[in-house]
């Protein structure tokens, strides 16, 4: 008997006898293997991906192959090659640098496995199928807007300080991130509300890359001796929390915080557990939650209709141009956090366990 014929029939006579219901054996089924290369373990939202998508895929009858590149792209580029000798169905892909894929992805594309880009779109190569993210630029806005907020630029104060931070330039969420966050700044930049004593702005000019912290609180120490000898810095725009870590240690060296010096306005990104305690201790303040559940769902739920067939929803097909074509993506919404919503989104929502915060 083929084994497809052993299946029915043995899914035929569980049923009957009111063993088994079908879908139980259904999820049992082998729908073949999907990759997933994950760029690194050193920041908790990772981990948090690749746990849940491994998760996802099984509940739906997939085989997972998880792998983790150490921030090397060397590593990344020869783990995915290995992945393809192991013929899996597609291979998904949180890229380390978003321009370093493309010969393997014609390897790829060769062997006829699909291509999602998660999270980071993968630039200069056609062989990208589809990309699972959140709105990129809303990040930043939401970003931003926690600093007029908090320094209440819309009621007219100022003049403020502000240091600008982006993240790693090879990945193209940088500049979404960064150019959101400008939508909203710029305008108090250009009336003078918000000076960059420092005059550093651009990319060019603070990105940091591999979104390194140490990297970032470096940047800020010499940013502190060289402009604010005097001067009071009163926001910084960090793009992640692991940046806002090494930013906030820098500031608190030369004693913001205590005494007269007040912390300024520091964002961030991922709600990571260290700087949702931060937030509550007054140091950061505020991140942005993107719920890593739910981009593994929208992935898988792209595999799952892929293999069998159907287009996969997505929900917008204009945004990313990744230097050859524009890819059809799904954006999910990101959630700003502060010390006044952070249980209602991150506990409430059983992301985290109160305990873990507290
Ligand atoms: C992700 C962010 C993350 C950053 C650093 C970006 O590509 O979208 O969520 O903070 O990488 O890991």
């Amino acid at each position: 008997m083929k084994r497809s014929t052993f299946l029915k029939t043995l899914a035929a006579g569980l049923a009957t006898a009111g063993l088994v219901g079908f879908s139980s054996l259904a999820q049992a089924q082998d729908k073949g293997l999907v990759a997933v290369s994950m760029p690194t373990k050193s920041s908790a939202r990772w981990i948090a991906d690749g746990d849940n998508m491994v998760k996802q895929l099984k509940d739906k009858g997939y085989k997972a192959d998880l792998q983790y590149a150490d921030d090397d792209i060397p590593n990344q580029l020869a783990q995915i090659e290995n992945m393809l000798t192991k013929n899996p169905k597609v291979l998904v892909i949180a890229a380390i640098d978003g321009t370093t894929l493309s010969d393997v992805l014609q390897k790829a594309a060769d062997k006829g496995v699909k291509v999602i880009a998660y999270d980071r779109l993968i630039r200069g190569s056609k062989n990208v199928d589809y990309y699972a993210t959140f709105d990129n630029f809303q990040v930043g806005v939401l970003q931003a807007q926690s600093i007029e907020k908090s320094l209440d630029l819309k009621g007219g104060k100022g003049p403020f300080n502000i240091e600008l931070f982006g993240g790693s330039p090879d990945d193209n969420n940088a500049f979404f991130f960064y150019n959101g966050a400008m939508s909203v700044l710029k305008p108090y930049i250009d009336s003078g509300k918000l000076v960059v004593r420092s005059k550093q702005m651009g990319m060019d000019k603070v990105g940091t890359l591999r979104w390194d912290g140490a990297v970032a609180q470096a940047r800020m120490d010499n940013l502190l001796s060289a402009y604010y000898s005097k001067d009071h810095v009163d926001a910084v725009l960090s793009p992640y929390d692991g940046l806002s870590i090494g930013i906030l240690s820098s500031l608190k060296g030369v004693g913001y915080g205590s005494g007269s010096l007040k912390m300024p306005v520091v964002t961030g990104q991922d709600a990571e557990v260290p700087s949702v305690k931060s937030m509550l201790r007054k140091e950061q303040t505020s991140t942005i939650f993107k719920d890593t559940r739910e981009l593994a769902k929208v992935t898988v739920a792209m595999v799952d209709a892929m293999m069998s067939g159907k287009a996969p929803e997505v929900n917008d097909t204009k945004t990313y141009n990744n230097g050859v074509k524009v890819v059809p993506s799904y954006l999910l919404k990101p959630v700003s956090v502060d010390a006044s919503n952070w249980k209602q989104v991150l506990v409430d929502s059983g992301y985290y366990k109160e305990s873990q915060i507290k």
